[in-house]
């Protein structure tokens, strides 16, 4: 049965998926991509996304986006430009909800501590962490470990865990890239708002934010207060996307990749936001990064938190007891700060506070 009509000759198309690690017959009636998909949704590591960071943690109230909703936003976005260009949406589904499964609690402040007491070690990244989960730490198959992902799902998470990856990534790659970063400028603005972190005419100082509230005024006159921020944000982002596609269909339409591969051997990414529409997304972005990634309460929960984390690890390496049994094959190969690193990544912020309290000494709150 063919899942493939439809799609564009510069897709990746099924057929010319080059399979798994282990072999395993064709399923009836899901793709490939399907099948990486169900199993990254089933997987402990993806249902943990629920009560991990995304940049505001849980004590800061319940509206705002945790790691599991943000992955989703990601989906949707992504989903939605790949079917717009006619690309893999099944690949492009998969390479979503698997993006940010490494990240251990409490967001990038969880992963900088993490990275900087495994120095020796080579240090830990959440992308590359995402790859040590899909291709071992997860077990549920007797088979194999790991999840037995798709070729194309782990090459492609694994350009985003190098600097500068060997060779330029596939055309639904290139989407969730776009489609992470069009979410979380968005979804952060609109969280930061809602903390009271930044005021909505404080946002006014972006270009990019102008003119979504204006076209959110155009649609709807005499919005205000959180209606008039949520109209904001939509149209913020159907800008965005606009604009992607926009940009990217002239791309593809001058540079006209026969294939996948061919996409590919052209040695630069073709999905990328028109230069203009770029710049003004940088300006949000470095507004974004002074008003409200530094904001002291912001810093303050970061500091807490990364504090706790590396109490917590450190306590896991010195005494790897503490390890739970399952990695016990990952200290054997691999030693202690690895295998606690490993631990401790995997839990929630929930449980690592609960961990943190029960074994390392417990650190006076702020
Ligand atoms: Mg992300």
């Amino acid at each position: 049965m063919s899942v493939d009509s439809g799609l564009a000759p510069y897709a990746m198309h099924d057929a010319d998926s080059a399979g798994r690690r282990h072999s395993e017959p064709t399923h009836a009636y899901r793709s490939p991509y399907q099948r990486d998909r169900d199993r990254i949704v089933h997987s402990s590591a993806f249902r943990r996304l629920a009560h991990k960071t995304q940049v505001f943690t849980g004590d800061m109230g319940d509206y705002h986006r945790s790691r599991l909703t943000h992955t989703l936003e990601v989906a949707s976005i992504a989903r939605t430009v790949g079917r717009a260009l006619r690309l893999n949406e099944d690949l492009i589904e998969a390479l979503a909800l698997v993006h940010d499964i490494g990240h251990p609690p409490f967001g990038h402040a969880g992963e900088d501590v993490l990275d900087e007491r495994l120095r020796r070690e080579g240090g830990f990244n959440h992308n590359q962490q995402a790859l040590r989960i899909v291709e071992r730490l997860e077990v549920r198959y007797p088979e194999f470990p790991g999840l037995n992902l798709s070729h194309e799902v782990l090459s492609g998470q694994r350009s985003r865990a190098v600097k500068e990856p060997a060779a330029t990534p596939l055309l639904e790659v290139q989407v969730v890239d776009a489609a992470d970063s069009i979410a979380y400028d968005a979804h952060d603005a609109d969280d930061a708002v809602e903390l009271g972190l930044i005021e909505l005419r404080e946002l006014d100082e972006s270009p990019l934010w102008r003119t979504a509230t204006a076209g959110a005024r155009r649609r709807y006159a005499g919005l205000a207060g959180k209606m008039l921020r949520r109209a904001v944000v939509h149209e913020l982002i159907d800008l965005l996307v606009s604009d992607l596609l926009r940009s990217t269909q002239s791309a593809l339409a001058a540079a006209a990749p026969g294939s996948a591969a061919e996409a590919c051997r052209l040695g630069r990414p073709l999905v990328q936001l028109s230069p203009e529409v770029a710049r003004q997304k940088r300006r949000l972005e470095s507004l974004l990064f002074e008003q409200v990634y530094r904001h002291p309460v912001v810093v303050a929960e970061r500091d807490y938190a990364a504090g706790a984390l590396g109490e917590l690890f450190d306590r896991c390496a010195r005494q790897p007891q503490t390890v739970p049994e399952e990695f016990s094959t990952i200290l054997a190969e691999e030693g202690a700060p690895r295998a606690a690193a490993d631990y401790v990544s995997s839990l929630t912020d929930r449980t690592a506070l609960e961990e943190h309290s029960r074994l390392a000494a417990p650190a006076s709150r702020r």
